[in-house]
């Protein structure tokens, strides 16, 4: 195969010259040895500069096809531009343009990359943490809200380039100015943190797999940061690297998934390096992603990929496989003999895969494992935890999860660590106490399959299945079935919703209704449709988590659409518990529904250790206006038996929604904190400097508590109302 090395060192291949020439370049040596590596592989490889020029010569060098007009060889890109703020972004540009395939990220990728900014906004909306920040760009504007010591960097330059450490305010003056004159960019404001730094590389798209991670030891020197000086080999003393650093595996595997959310947030492409700090109570902070780490020989990407057993040459022959794989979906780069490594093999012993472990776990003996079976939508049943009867004597559900929300959520998402324990089975379910129905659905139950506890709302339990189970689930006491509650005479259910003018929507549950096909679906609609005081039919689903493929049905559009000639509004109330969880298929649907009439809400459950984070929740709930669903309850966990591991303090709570309200703007903030309480919706307000909690009624059974506050002794630890003393309903009244 052709391969066109392509970097930049003649800076006069240009019409014009504008500003502050990219001072970062490719060393002779550094490209000799990629040169060097491409040909003892076997390829046909020749050196261009990144210039105007490029595009004529790669013609002459890799024509086309003259029949097929397919590509004629591939670039592997070291250009790093010539003059600009997106210069990463300019060779790829041509080439793009042009038609040739390349190496590493696209023009959008490298441009996300090099502006500081975007990448640390995009770092927050996926709920990655970064250092507090502030852009300054003219030399009199004041930065306010930062803790001294501070770094301030050129907003698009990388390698250290303009980097200073600030401790008051007239150095902080003095470097802002500097950087504004010398480099004629905004200046990066940023706190610093005192700690540890530590390198991640990515490589690869689909896996991305980690490259053993590399600690920078600054050990006898007061500044803990690198500098342009030690990224050129400069400097006296120069960061030992320490390669694999060592950290407890799940800061480490924290590392990884922080570092895969900000290479997806940024759409990297092929291989990238990113640097975090981490403070001296081991929390991690991204300070930025370098979409192309450095292939020096020196520095730590290659480092870490020697520790993963590469050689140079495996790891170039790696880049140009993982970029031919992205072009042309094969898994070798065409004619290339095979000197290409395969991460996970024995001779990389130090790769870390970003495919979680298999989720199916065995939570007590391996004698008891007992079946394996294929569920609805490819879903798999996995190894059952104990035996069945366990099982059941337990009231725990059997593990289920569909293989999208394994692939697309699990392994994709960069949240592995936090959304594996939605669907993951694990042995606090065994020890937990709690009830099988805290919200008095029994109580509510009208006939088979119909709830009535709020007098505008019948609730049918059309299902008993779901897509998987979620371990948290409410209703285990009937998921995963059969169950002898499922709504089955629709006739006698309609008459009671028709005798009930009060009942103005009628919310398909279960289970999850989209579990049923359209044709099911249909049915019960066909029931409740011509009922005249309904206003709209509401659908209680995660189907968009964990099965979003279901909405491409077109039959399922027409149900859609026949509920709006009706005259009523089709609802869809999702329930997303986790920004990871929206997926690019759930976006598509979303934006297709949406066109049909159908309104979305959306309900999240505030769960331990998955997103009692007010960062995350923040992001989540500001995704989800983005797409136009619109968050409404942030649901308190249930004091379900086997699920109790999940449930946040309500002191936590009330912290947690305080600072998501803090970081949204005011049009975002529409969801309310609440519990479900048998007594009705309960929305947890605060807890005052008496030590009480204060709630209110959003919803009773009782229509005169509704709107009513009241409050309770607060005790440390308590999770639900029941968990508060109370001496008398109406001493608690304010
Ligand atoms: S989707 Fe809803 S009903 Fe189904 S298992 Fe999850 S929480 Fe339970």
């Amino acid at each position: 195969m052709k391969i066109a090395v392509v970097r930049n060192r003649n800076m006069g291949g240009v019409v014009s010259r504008f500003g502050q020439p990219c001072p970062e370049t490719y060393g002779r040596r550094s490209v000799q040895m990629v040169i060097d590596a491409v040909r003892a592989s076997g390829h046909t490889v020749a050196f261009f500069e990144g210039d105007k020029r490029l595009i004529a010569n790669l013609e002459k060098f890799m024509p086309p096809d003259p029949h097929t007009r397919q590509p004629g060889g591939m670039v592997l890109n070291l250009s790093y531009g010539i003059q600009g703020d997106c210069r990463y972004a300019h060779v790829p540009g041509m080439l793009e343009m042009a038609g040739i395939p390349y190496t590493g990220s696209s023009p959008l990728g490298h441009a996300l990359a090099l502006d500081k900014v975007v990448t640390k906004v995009l770092m927050e909306d996926v709920g990655v943490p970064t250092p507090n920040y502030r852009v300054v760009s003219s030399p009199n504007r004041k930065v306010e809200g930062l803790r001294f010591p501070l770094i301030v960097k050129p907003r698009h330059e990388s390698t250290s380039y303009g980097l200073h450490f600030v401790r008051d305010a007239d150095e902080l003056e003095k470097a802002v100015l500097e950087v504004l004159t010398q480099y004629q960019q905004d200046a990066l404001v940023e706190e610093y943190i005192e700690g540890r730094e530590v390198c991640v590389g990515l490589l690869g798209n689909d896996p991305v797999e980690f490259l053993p991670l590399v600690e920078l030891d600054f050990h006898g020197r007061d500044l803990h940061a690198l500098t342009w000086a030690d990224k050129y080999h400069k400097s006296p003393d120069e960061p030992e690297r320490i390669c694999p650093a060592p950290l407890c595996k799940d800061l480490a595997g924290r590392l990884c998934q922080m570092s895969l959310a900000t290479f997806r947030a940024c759409r990297c492409k092929d291989y990238a390096r990113v640097d975090i700090r981490i403070d001296q109570s081991g929390n991690p902070f991204v300070l930025e992603i370098n979409s192309m780490g450095s292939l020096g020989p020196g520095g730590a990407f290659v480092l870490a990929a020697e520790k993963a057993g590469y050689s140079f040459q495996a790891l170039i022959c790696r880049i140009l496989d993982v970029a031919y794989q992205r072009y042309f979906g094969s898994s070798k780069a065409a004619d290339a003999p095979a000197v290409l490594a395969e991460p996970g093999s024995p001779s990389h012993p130090g790769l870390i895969a970003v495919q979680p472990e298999p989720i199916e776990r065995q939570l007590l003996h391996p004698d008891l494992v007992t079946k394996s079976a294929q569920g609805a939508a490819g879903s798999t049943e996995s190894r059952c935890v104990s035996s069945r009867q366990q099982l059941i004597d337990n009231h725990i559900h059997p593990h289920k999860v569909t293989e999208f929300y394994e692939q697309q959520i699990l392994c994709r998402s960069g949240c592995y660590e936090q959304l594996k324990r939605i669907v993951e089975p694990s042995e606090a379910e065994l020890e937990s106490s709690g009830a099988l129905d805290t919200s008095g659905e029994h109580d509510n139950t009208k006939m088979k399959g119909l709830q009535h506890k709020y007098p505008q709302t019948a609730l049918l339990l059309v299902t008993d299945q779901c897509f998987s189970h979620c371990r948290f689930c409410f209703r285990k006491r009937l998921v995963g079935g059969p169950s002898r509650e499922v709504a089955q005479d629709y006739g006698n259910i309609s008459a009671y919703i028709k005798r009930h003018p009060e009942i103005t929507d009628v919310l398909l549950s279960g289970g999850d209704p989209f579990v049923l096909d359209t044709e099911q679906l249909q049915t019960v609609i066909d029931h409740v449709l011509p009922i005249p005081h309904l206003v709209s039919i509401r659908f209680g689903t995660r189907s968009l988590v964990y099965y979003p493929p279901r909405f491409r049905d077109k039959a399922l559009t027409d149900l859609f659409k026949r509920i709006r000639m009706a005259k009523k509004t089709p609802v869809i109330v999702t329930h997303i518990d986790h920004i990871g969880e929206v997926s690019e298929e759930s976006e598509l649907a979303v934006k297709r529904l949406r066109r049909f009439g159908v309104q979305f809400f959306n309900q999240t459950v505030l769960l331990k250790n998955v997103n009692d984070d007010s960062s995350v929740l923040a992001a989540t709930f500001r995704r989800l206006h983005t797409l136009g669903i619109r968050p409404y309850y942030l649901f308190q966990a249930r004091p379900v038996k086997g699920t109790l591991h999940f449930q946040v303090p309500l002191h936590r709570g009330v912290e947690i929604v305080h600072d998501v309200n803090r970081r949204l703007s005011g049009i975002e903030k529409t969801y309310r904190y609440i519990m479900a309480h048998y007594t009705g919706k309960i929305e947890v307000l605060d807890i005052g400097e008496d030590n009480r909690l204060y709630m209110r009624y959003h919803q009773s059974t009782d229509r005169r508590k509704i709107g009513m506050i009241f409050s309770r002794p607060h005790r440390e630890g308590a999770c639900w109302l029941d968990d508060l003393p109370c001496l008398s309903e109406v001493s608690e009244t304010v």
